[in-house]
């Protein structure tokens, strides 16, 4: 049994930046605990072929730190998850992180004890440790999502998801591959197996959009440059809506004739990156504009991939551009051109069951050596009810939010005092290039449990009049956007059958959400209730 004035859940950015802060600017006895045996969070999961990062290197770090930033280099333009893994390890190693983390501990409960005012916390060792402020750092793309199919642990051969790939080497070499699942994942594992398999077979629900990432090495000159910039490129990546070092033009995607729209698009396709959405101001807005870009996407995919009937699968969209999270790749559509790729449209031809042998779809059976779900995530409370979490009066977490998360900015949840998830439901997170949003994240809460610590208080929580009002923030906010015109999306919680249909992110932007989160820490918390 172990007490301490904190306790974090998670040793990804979220966490280890929040150990950090705690420790090292609080000066509180905090720890740190982590089911891998190693750090990185996502990153240390999802070690799957081809998983690089969609964010450009230099923007997916810590900026709190011109020395943290300065002294590490990333060379390419995207950062491979191995790259990423060693940078977290280099972060933790200049602040001597590892002492203050547990290894191999899976948090199996959490309690809150109101007249001690502690959370309990038990680990599937068996370990108990009681502190005064509990941090869910457990990030928003942690609980995997294996689907539910009939016959899943009939299979013989191998069987992986991306977010749970092993460490060991998967040896691809003359073997039938079936792969199911097209999201970001999905679009980058396909052509890595692909050049090493017999056959690959994908297995393809629903087409997403995705954008040649044009990954590259950085020169040296690109880099002296990002790191000569780095007072410029921190308050940038403040400025924008989603962290990203990209703005939203002030031009509509009607300001031109279409032969000069296209050029735009033309010259947004060869550059690559996410920003590709933001060649006009209105493809984000408007469904007459994000048919334009639409409309670009698709004969892009028709003039790269040579089977008609692969090019119109991979084209049928149910949903506008940027809708669901939109994807970068590396040779994707290229990919359908080789002879080992076979493309299979779900939506015709569903899956049936998984046999010892391999898919049953409708129409055919598929006999395969192993097969890969990379179907994603049940996404931003997934990975946090998995906690366990009982707060105030016998509440259960899971109970209270089965009809959708209730918090405060995504950071407090009424009924669990001195609880604060990082990157949770109702912040931004998964809409930002999520370092960004979490350094934000664990500032707000430093300052939060500095302000408690100083005033002599015992707890924080959000009252239920703050969080029904972020909900409608939340609600109104997505109004403006085209995110629910998409029929099924894992942002709305449509991936996970049972899971209550809410928007689940913030996307009102980072500088509107910092701004709120600057008002509430300015203002002394007074809408929360504080004893
Ligand atoms: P995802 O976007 O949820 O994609 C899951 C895929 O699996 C979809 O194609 C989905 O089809 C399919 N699927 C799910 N259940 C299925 C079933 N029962 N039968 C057939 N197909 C099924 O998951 P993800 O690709 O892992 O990505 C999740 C998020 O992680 C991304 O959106 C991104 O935010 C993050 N991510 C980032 C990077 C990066 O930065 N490079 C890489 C990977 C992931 P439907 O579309 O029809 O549901």
């Amino acid at each position: 049994m172990k007490y301490l004035d904190a306790l974090i859940i998670g040793a990804g950015f979220s966490g280890l930046y929040q150990l950090h802060c705690l420790r090292d600017k609080l000066k509180l006895n905090t720890l740190v605990l982590e089911e891998g045996d190693d750090l990185g969070g996502t990153w240390y999961w999802n070690r799957y072929p081809g998983a690089r990062c969609d964010s450009e290197s230099f923007t997916y770090g810590f900026t709190f730190s011109k020395k943290i930033f300065k002294k590490w280099t990333w060379k390419e333009r995207y950062p491979k998850q191995k790259v990423i893994l060693k940078y977290l390890k280099y972060f933790s190693k200049e602040y001597n992180l590892k002492k203050n983390i547990v290894f191999k501990q899976k948090v199996i409960s959490t309690q809150y004890f109101e007249k001690e005012n502690l959370w309990k916390i038990k680990t599937n060792n068996m370990k108990i440790y009681f502190a005064k402020y509990l941090i869910c750092a457990v990030g928003s793309l942690s609980s995997i999502n294996l689907p539910a199919i009939k016959g899943i642990n009939q299979f013989k051969g191998q069987l992986h998801h991306s977010g749970r790939w092993p460490k060991k080497n998967i040896n691809f070499k003359n073997k039938i591959v079936g792969q199911v699942g097209t999201g970001s994942t999905g679009i980058q594992i396909a052509p890595e197996i692909a050049k090493k398999a017999k056959k690959l077979i994908l297995f393809q629900r629903s087409p997403n959009f995705s954008i040649p990432a044009r990954n590259r090495k950085l020169s040296n000159t690109n880099i002296k440059n990002y790191k000569k910039n780095f007072n410029k490129l921190r308050s940038f990546l403040k400025r924008t809506p989603g962290g990203h070092p990209f703005e939203f033009p002030k031009k509509s995607a009607f300001d031109f004739d279409e032969a000069k729209r296209n050029l735009m698009y033309e010259k947004s396709w060869q550059y690559g990156t996410l920003s590709f959405r933001a060649t006009f101001n209105d493809i984000v807005k408007t469904i007459k504009a994000n048919k334009t870009a639409v409309k670009f996407i698709e004969n892009k995919i028709y003039s790269t991939v040579k089977n008609r009937e692969y090019a119109k699968i991979l084209t049928s969209f149910d949903h506008p551009f940027t809708a669901k999270r939109p994807t970068l790749n590396t040779n994707y559509y290229e990919m359908f051109n080789k002879k080992n790729v076979e493309l299979v449209n779900l939506k015709e031809n569903p899956i049936v069951k998984i046999t010892k042998k391999g898919i049953k779809t409708k129409k055919n059976e598929y006999t395969l050596d192993k097969i890969i779900f990379a179907t994603g995530f049940d996404a931003l409370t997934g990975s946090i009810e998995k906690l366990n979490i009982t707060g105030k009066k016998g509440i259960k977490l899971t109970k209270y939010w089965k009809s959708g998360p209730k918090s405060f900015l995504g950071l407090l949840v009424p009924n669990f005092p001195n609880m604060f998830i990082i990157s949770g439901p109702g912040s931004p997170s998964v809409l930002t290039n999520v370092p960004v949003q979490i350094e934000q994240h664990v500032e707000w809460i430093t300052k939060c449990i500095k302000f408690l610590e100083n005033n002599k208080r015992q707890s924080i929580e959000s009252t239920n009049e703050a969080a029904k009002k972020w909900q409608k923030e939340i609600t109104s906010s997505v109004k403006k956007t085209l995110f629910m015109k998409a029929k099924s999306s894992w942002y709305k919680g449509d991936n996970i059958p049972g899971k209550s249909k809410s928007f689940l992110p913030y996307p009102g932007g980072m500088p509107k959400y910092r701004k709120v989160c600057l008002k509430v820490e300015k203002t002394n918390y007074k809408e929360l209730k504080i004893i």
